[in-house]
């Protein structure tokens, strides 16, 4: 038996789309933001105060998680090293500090990120 019409635009290849969450009071796109002090990851409109908590098996929360392990391996001495350059450029998001050590990852299959440590409290980040 045939099959009526063609079937293949339901199969790409790749990911599947991760779906775009919209802003239900202005519709427009919602963007990925996460609250440090309570490690909550939420969407937040940039066009109005609309916020809502991310569902927790999306596809973002999967990267943070790994981001964190990863920066879990940095110690907080390198603050220390004078060889490290440093940036008041990118304030501290734990304390606001403008002091922080920067390096880039030495993981050999990690992407090219660069790490930020405080030098006031140590808090780790990346970008
Ligand atoms: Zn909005
Ligand atoms: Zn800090």
């Amino acid at each position: 038996m045939d099959k009526p019409g063609p079937s293949r635009d339901s199969r790409k290849d790749g990911p599947p789309p991760v779906p775009t969450p919209v802003c239900p009071e202005c519709n427009n796109i919602l963007y990925p933001k996460e609250d440090k002090p309570t490690k909550t990851l939420y969407y937040a409109c940039r066009h109005c105060a609309y916020k809502e908590k991310a569902k927790s098996n999306c596809v973002y929360v999967n990267r943070v998680l790994r981001e964190v392990d990863e920066l879990k391996n940095i110690v907080p001495e390198v603050v220390s090293d004078p060889t490290l350059p440093r940036t008041d450029y990118h304030p501290c998001p734990a304390c606001g500090h403008r002091d922080a050590v920067f390096f880039q990852s030495d993981k050999p299959n990690s992407e090219m990120r660069l790490y930020y440590v405080c030098a006031k409290c140590h808090e780790c980040w990346t970008e």
